[in-house]
């Protein structure tokens, strides 16, 4: 009788977790899009794995360490936006579909054919390498299938790889590739390595217990995975936590958690889905996860619950946003957590739960003493923080949930123009960015102009700049994070150098000039490359400082100006190629270089 019912519960939890899976597969158009290259579909990394403050909104498609492999108009479209950055998706194309899709290339290597050729020509008209173009009709058209780039390691990447994904024209929002059925089927379920329980105290939660879920501590029981032990909780309220992991194939390539869920005695409370969601929202996983655990213990804990300042679109969950007040639950009960895959391989675990008799729980009750006489900061609410020439604005959206804080500063130091103010701490995140305004505290002659607000984590930490205003004796930033703030100068201009070619030769023997630029604190603003007085096109790849002019129609005119002096008047036997680099103050380096054709 008792293994019927828990039969019946079974097939109710995965008829539910069917149900959902069924309504969303339907919604995607099957068939019309393409895998966008020719090797066999292999990922680096899926969709929605888990970064540093967002979910990761594409594929990336492994291109075995090669740069220049072709890839392919997924289907039949017209190119909608083309980016080029220094970072971020480096050299990106964007295709609009008539079905309402849209689909984006990213870290090329180069364009293709009509593409490349209109892209060249604007980036001479506009003498920039960088720029972010939007089509809002048809220009250039594509075929399924037509070659639109070469692969690349452009932009902010850690190898060559394809960076895919698709997105819903009308609300902007990336949608999860494998709802297309694009990718290969998985028939692997994701595993759960460890629950862990928070117990929600007057400000935020503490961790109580991490229940590791392995083989010695569990087993098999029709369909699920019971933990051996029950928990024991206090009639309180409480909130848990997720650590699982999915594979695809052989279980070599770790994927992102596509869905998971939580229920009380066979009562939802929380389900999470990455089925799409918006650019803006993607910053919320700093609320989605235990942020103190991950910056301490370098580990992405997913939480079943929702913190009240948390928007994102992609939680089901009870009045309760997955919190559970155990003083209204039965004392004998239990958890049920499911994790699931986009081809619905599910994993459930089932951990029965004690409530024991009310015991005072101490650690709780120092860890609130603590908080006693702490000012705090309220998601939802405008804050303003002061102490001697420091001030911190928060809006409404600068944080996710009520967070305690302490505010000093530390001994001057000769580097600071301001005093050294420590604001709360780097493991509580930000949403949004608050603005920080710091007092200049000595006279720097002139100089305000070059004036930055740096940035640590902690005063042990290195400095880094997040730029500034001046006005009447005060500096303004927006700050992303918590930390150590202060007032620095920077007047220290970038540095250039050539890279040459290895081998000894002629610089007609290689493809290309390379130049190594660099700025020590604010960063690069601008750059460009004159050749015998002539703007010419150079890449920037700020990951490697790198600077390259890959010679073009404008190398072809001058070389043969400069081979053939008889038939026009020119004074010079060398390239004359000025490389110019100017910083976020001002700080300008020219430099020239003689090159011999
Ligand atoms: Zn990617």
């Amino acid at each position: 009788m008792k293994s019927f019912r828990i039969y019946i519960q079974i097939a109710s939890l995965l008829c539910l977790v069917s149900l959902v899976k069924n309504a969303v597969a339907q919604k995607y158009p099957q068939g019309y899009f393409r895998y966008p290259m020719d090797s066999l579909p292999n990922f680096v990394s899926p969709f929605g794995v888990m970064r540093e403050n967002h979910f990761h909104s594409g594929i990336d498609l492994r291109t075995n360490g090669k740069v220049g492999l072709p890839v392919y108009a997924a289907a039949d479209g017209y190119v909608s936006r083309i980016k080029v950055a220094r970072g971020a998706y480096g050299k990106a194309l964007y295709i609009e579909h008539a079905n309402g899709y849209a689909t984006v290339y990213a870290h090329l290597d180069s364009y293709y054919g009509a593409i490349a050729n209109w892209i060249h020509e604007y980036q001479y008209m506009n003498q920039t390498f960088e720029f972010d173009k939007i089509f809002i009709k048809p220009f250039l058209q594509v075929k399924k299938g037509d070659t639109i780039g070469l692969s690349g390691n452009s932009g902010t990447s850690s190898g060559p790889h394809l960076h895919f994904e698709m997105r819903d024209s009308r609300t902007e929002k990336i949608i999860n590739p494998a709802l297309f059925g694009i990718l290969p089927i998985d028939s692997f379920a994701p595993e759960i390595n460890n629950i862990f329980v928070y117990k929600f105290v007057k400000e935020g939660l503490i961790l109580k217990k991490q229940l590791p879920i392995h083989s010695k501590n569990s087993n098999w029981q029709a369909g699920y995975l019971v933990a051996s032990d029950t928990l024991l909780l206090d009639a309180d309220t409480y909130g848990f936590g997720i650590d699982a992991q999915d594979f695809i194939h052989n279980g070599k390539d770790p994927k992102g958690i596509y869905s998971y869920s939580f229920w009380l005695n066979q009562s939802h409370k929380f389900t999470h889905t990455l089925n799409q969601f918006a650019f803006d929202e993607t910053k919320y996983i700093n609320a989605h996860i235990d942020f103190p655990y991950y910056k301490l213990e370098k580990l992405r804990i997913q939480k079943c619950f929702v913190d009240d300042g948390n928007r994102f679109s992609t939680y089901t969950t009870d009045a309760g946003k997955g919190r559970v007040h155990f003083s209204d639950a039965p004392s004998l009960g239990f958890l049920i957590f499911t994790v699931s895959d986009a081809n619905e391989n599910v994993t459930y675990l089932k951990i029965y739960y004690k409530l024991s008799s009310s015991q005072t729980d101490l650690e709780k009750l120092s860890y609130e003493k603590n908080l006693e006489g702490k000012p705090c900061l309220i998601p939802g609410e405008i804050i303003k923080v002061e102490q001697e020439g420091f001030i911190a604005s928060m809006d409404e959206k600068s944080l996710y949930d009520t967070s305690c804080y302490h505010i000093s500063m530390y001994p001057k130091t000769l580097d600071a123009f301001s005093n050294i103010h420590s604001f709360h701490s780097y493991t509580t995140p930000v949403h949004a960015a608050f603005d920080v305004a710091l007092e200049l505290t000595q006279p720097v002659f002139g100089l305000e102009d070059k004036l930055v607000i740096a940035y640590a984590k902690t005063n042990k930490d290195a400095f880094n700049s997040i730029g500034g205003t001046y006005k009447n004796g005060w500096v303004y930033a927006k700050a992303s994070n918590f930390g150590v703030f202060k007032l620095m100068l920077d007047t220290v201009p970038p540095k250039v150098k050539r890279i040459l070619p290895k081998f000894i030769g002629k610089s007609s023997d290689t493809l290309s000039w390379e130049f190594d630029i660099r700025d020590d604190f604010s960063g690069i603003k601008s750059y460009d490359v004159f050749l015998n007085g002539r703007w010419i096109l150079a890449d920037f790849d700020a990951k490697n400082d790198r600077l390259s002019y890959l010679f073009d129609e404008v190398y072809a005119i001058e070389r043969e100006r400069l081979l053939h002096p008889e038939n026009n008047q020119i004074d010079t036997k060398v390239f004359k190629v000025l490389v110019r680099v100017i910083d976020h103050r001002g700080n300008k380096t020219e430099r020239w270089f003689d090159i011999n054709p």
